[in-house]
């Protein structure tokens, strides 16, 4: 039977393909196809994988103590007995065999598979099993990581015949974890929860893949293999849709297919309103690969390198000065002499890093991470990788034009901070005789604070950028990554739209360059609404470049400032902007 799931929409287009379930706890699974060829190996790799949680096993049961309550080596009876069950044992092969998955994908699937068998059981008793089913899962995928190093993941591995596309269901994906699947299998997502500008929506976005997040029950409701359509554009995910649905989405990914290609055209067209007026469109970015999708899209610089996403899934080990260096300068060449401007570490809130790494360096678990230890408050807090992090931004400079951007500042005592940090680092190159230029230093705005004291900051700072996923976030006081309250995350809000305004309007009036980096830059509902407001400078994920830039040669920025100053007083400014659009553009 076919049924809706509704959700947020936070990634556009439509995704037709087969579910592909994963726990939340194994999203970090290595997801990648093997060539049919290769499957005897990789089922010889989960055999030698299983003797080795065996012996584990047998191991254990054989070491327990004497006084070791009866319950354990029973337990590990189960346990051993399940990792020989043929529900697990050669119903992990088929997928191997028939799909092409790799062993561990083919271990998470099959694990969700029985998972679901366990929860529907009647017998609270066969219902408690289904840990034990997870448990011996674990040991399985923790032998398979020891056994081999991770292969890259692969969109182009599955290039053989008769598959179906897949989309990836789960509960939650880490933004970490989201970076993953860049160039992977999957050709859409879903998540149970999330909210339109967390991280992993933003990461989503940014490889321009149709995507639901917040969409509450779905990884209960979807089962694995049903084919679903995700509606990147309504927040829609219809479950096992009849052939009519199906016909008419497909219809729908013709038309948006057609209607890309023709914005492509408008990829290397200046970018100008009407009345003549330039507009810079530049790219978010999360990784230096990620320069070849900007210039490719007509990006004219890097507005925004996400740089702590070069701090994650490492295992507990920090990227070292040189590491970055050659990630920042891999960008910067990428772009073939644009401007990058790169963001210090943004860690905390929902981009932690990873359990080991927050480890290591002591920090206590924040109890409103969000208004905690994050970006440059951590940064300043950790006053050595700091410096580090300034030297490799600073020595990319030296192989072309290079920015560095300063995420969360609200006072003037982190402005001051910050210069000095820049200060030493540059002592200690050019003590050391390494070559750099100089770089434009900005603050982001994205704290209520740092905007509405924007003159004071703007003392110490180049320019500024406005973040403002985050500026909404704080601003209303909404968790962005909460779907709970993801109704009242609201752009439009009569306080949302004041700040930004102002912000604009202060830099420009103080000569300083600004530019919007978060979400709204890309979002069209804003493109006309930000021009009025004297923006000249938007930065966003390449794949909504062309249609950003559509709407600015269309606008005509002097006949909708006219229009903004209503819009701005009203208590539904949404409706007024519309209603002004109608009339002037
Ligand atoms: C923002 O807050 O708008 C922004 C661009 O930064 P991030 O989304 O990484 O927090
Ligand atoms: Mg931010």
């Amino acid at each position: 039977m076919s049924i809706q799931v509704f959700g947020l929409p936070v990634s556009r287009g439509v995704a037709i393909g087969r579910a592909v379930l994963v726990a939340s706890s194994r999203v970090d699974v290595a997801h990648y196809f093997v060539e049919p060829e290769r499957a005897d190996a990789e089922i010889a790799r989960l055999r030698q994988a299983r003797d080795v949680v065996a012996n584990e096993l047998t191991t254990l049961k054989r070491e327990l103590p004497p006084d070791a309550p009866g319950e354990l080596a029973a337990l590990l009876d189960v346990h051993l007995m399940l990792l020989h069950d043929e529900t697990l044992a050669d119903a992990t092969k088929h997928w191997i065999q028939d799909r092409h998955y790799n062993a561990e994908w083919a271990v998470s699937a099959q694990t969700e598979v029985l998972a679901r068998q366990f929860d529907e059981m009647e017998d609270e008793y066969l219902r408690e099993r289904k840990a034990d089913i997870e448990q011996v899962a674990e040991r399985l995928l923790g032998a398979l990581a020891k056994a081999q190093p991770l292969m890259p993941l692969s969109g182009t591995a599955r290039d053989f015949a008769g598959e179906d596309p897949l989309v990836l269901v789960a509960n939650d994906i880490a933004p970490a974890d989201m970076l993953q699947f860049k160039g992977s299998v999957f050709t859409g997502f879903v998540t149970d929860v999330g909210g339109r500008t967390s991280h992993t929506a933003i990461v989503a976005r940014s490889m321009d893949i149709p995507a639901v997040v917040g969409a509450r029950e779905a990884s209960r409701i979807v089962r694995q293999d049903d084919w679903l359509i995700i509606d990147g554009d309504a927040g829609v995910v219809v479950v096992n849709p009849s052939p009519i649905v199906l016909e008419e989405y497909r219809f729908r990914q013709r038309q948006s297919a057609l209607e890309r290609a023709r914005l492509d055209r408008l990829r290397h067209m200046p970018s100008v309103t009407l009345d003549g007026e330039a507009v810079e469109l530049l790219a978010n970015i999360e990784l230096p690969g990620d320069a070849a999708a900007a210039l490719a899209a007509g990006a004219v610089g890097v507005g925004l390198f996400r740089s702590e996403f070069l701090f994650m899934n490492r295992n507990g080990e920090l990227p070292d000065e040189d590491e970055q260096f050659e990630a920042y300068r891999s960008a910067v060449e990428g772009m073939h002499g644009m401007p990058v401007t790169i963001r210090t570490v943004d860690i905390g809130a929902d981009k932690p890093l990873d359990r080991l790494t927050v480890h290591e360096l002591r920090h206590e678990h924040a109890l409103n991470p969000a208004l905690g230890l994050r970006a440059i408050r951590w940064s300043l807090s950790e006053p050595a990788m700091f410096r580090q992090q300034i030297r490799a931004i600073l020595r990319a400079s030296a192989y072309g034009k290079v920015r560095m951007l300063v995420p969360m500042v609200a006072h003037t005592g982190e402005a001051r901070a910050t210069l000095e940090a820049v200060a030493r680092a540059k002592q200690q190159l050019t003590e050391a005789g390494v070559p750099f230029n100089d770089v434009e230093i900005g603050a982001m705005v994205e704290i209520p604070a740092a905007a509405v004291s924007l003159p004071h900051l703007l003392r110490y700072f180049d320019f500024v950028s406005i973040g403002t996923n985050d500026l909404i976030q704080y601003t209303l006081a909404i968790d962005r990554a909460d779907e709970s309250v993801a109704h009242l995350y609201d752009p439009w809000h009569p306080a949302v739209l004041r700040l930004i305004s102002d912000v604009i309007a202060t830099a420009n009036a103080a000569g300083k360059h600004v530019s919007v980096c978060g979400e709204m830059a890309g979002d069209v509902a804003f493109a006309e609404l930000l021009l009025a407001m004297g923006l000249r400078s938007y930065s966003m994920h390449p794949a909504q470049l062309s249609s950003i830039k559509q709407r600015i040669l269309r606008a005509d920025g002097a006949r909708l400032a006219l229009a903004l100053p209503t819009t701005l007083s009203s208590d539904d400014p949404a409706s007024e902007w519309r209603r002004a659009l109608g009339g002037t553009n």
